[in-house]
């Protein structure tokens, strides 16, 4: 879609990258890397001083202790951790359990692992869960449970309560939890991130994914980090090790600037996705959509069975060939791609006049449909 969108001069409200700078700060600190020569690889699971700067920001934020020499490994963004993470643990046919919508990497990411996804379905309004649904899923090949909290491309931010119940399962059937947290600290109208590692007994099953991409607006440097347990942790690296060796070497020392920032910086950060949320949420519903409040991440789903079109691509492609506006197709996000049919994603990680410049060709095309 960024290719069409560029190919048709379409505002671009597909793919979820910022198109605002990063933070200056974050960027020195990157360029001064470069000129005191952190230009060679680096350890293969990561800088030190980056491992300990991720082991004390997940200590200061939800009271975890990780030890930076054992259960860190600092990867090239969390797609490569989350393909490392199940590479390693993983087994050709056993099962993968993936709540449906999901980010279409865990597509790609099962197939390459030989791994069988099962999938559970999140309803909307407010993408719930059915708990017997998931109780089902869980069966004696059942190797791992991935969980994108807050979730793409729903906006959904699981509870306490629906982790409880994913830590009981995975309890109960021995089984890991894969968790990519690459959005938690997007959140809105009072959500809190709960990482699924800290719930009671899931500390040495849980494998958590995350990275500097979208908390620090810097999607392109590509510096993750796996948080696993010693023994799960062992087989990561190895994987890691032979898929890229190590992440950008100046890079992993901007992290370490980066991952200081305190607590004012992440609560700025909600802040300004959710003024951006509500410009685009507002504007989606007065133009002819019926959207699903995304309550983290910067991502809505909306509905467009309004338009009357026969399914999200045709929609996706009208949007983008006579109105302008670049989303992606609903359907994307789903194994049978006829239950995303009625649905399209729109992201707002834009400026303000990205956002305003889609706006009026939504209005636009409103206007032009009622006339
Ligand atoms: N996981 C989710 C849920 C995402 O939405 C994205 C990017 O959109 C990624 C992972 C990719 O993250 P990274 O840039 O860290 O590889």
């Amino acid at each position: 879609m960024t290719r069409l969108a560029i190919q048709h001069n379409a505002v671009n409200l597909a793919q979820g990258f910022p198109d605002f700078p990063a933070p200056p700060e974050i960027k020195a600190a990157a360029q001064q890397a470069i000129a005191e020569e952190h230009n060679q690889y680096t350890i293969t699971w990561g800088a030190r001083n980056l491992r300990q700067a991720i082991a004390d920001k997940y200590r200061r934020t939800y009271q975890l202790d990780l030890d930076p020499e054992r259960e860190i490994t600092v990867c090239c963004g969390s797609t490569e951790g989350m393909i490392a993470a199940l590479l390693a643990t993983t087994n050709p046919s056993e099962e993968v359990i993936v709540f449906e919508p999901y980010y279409e990497n865990y597509g790609p990411d099962t197939w390459l692992c030989g791994a069988e996804r099962r999938l559970v379905q999140l309803h909307p309004p407010d993408w719930r869960f059915d708990p017997d649904e998931l109780r089902r899923a869980f069966n004696n090949k059942t190797k791992a449970i991935v969980v994108t909290n807050p979730h793409n491309p729903t906006g959904k931010v699981f509870s306490r309560e629906e982790l409880s119940l994913i830590a009981e399962l995975c309890q109960e059937h021995d089984t890991l939890a894969i968790t990519d947290e690459i959005y938690e600290h997007i959140l809105y109208d009072g959500a809190v991130h709960v990482p699924l590692m800290a719930l009671p007994g899931m500390r040495d099953r849980t494998i958590l994914v995350n990275s500097l991409s979208k908390t620090f607006s810097v999607t392109g440097w590509r510096v993750g980090w796996v948080l696993a347990a010693p023994d799960l942790a062992d087989s990561i690296r190895k994987v890691h090790d032979f898929l890229t060796v190590n992440a950008a070497a100046p890079l992993q020392q901007a992290g370490v600037l980066a991952l200081s920032q305190n607590e004012s910086f992440y609560r700025d950060l909600s802040d300004h996705y959710r003024q951006r949320r509500d410009v685009l949420v507002s504007v989606l519903n007065e133009t002819g959509f019926r959207c699903f409040d995304p309550r983290g991440a910067y991502y809505v789903m909306a509905d467009i069975s309004g338009f009357g079109f026969p399914d999200d691509i045709a929609f996706a492609r009208h949007l983008l060939e006579n109105v302008g506006v670049a989303a992606v197709p609903g359907s994307s996000f789903f194994e049978d791609p006829r239950n995303g049919h009625h649905l399209i994603r729109f992201c707002f990680c834009k400026k303000y006049e990205t956002l305003e410049g889609a706006s009026q060709r939504l209005r636009d095309h409103a206007a032009q449909l009622s006339s």
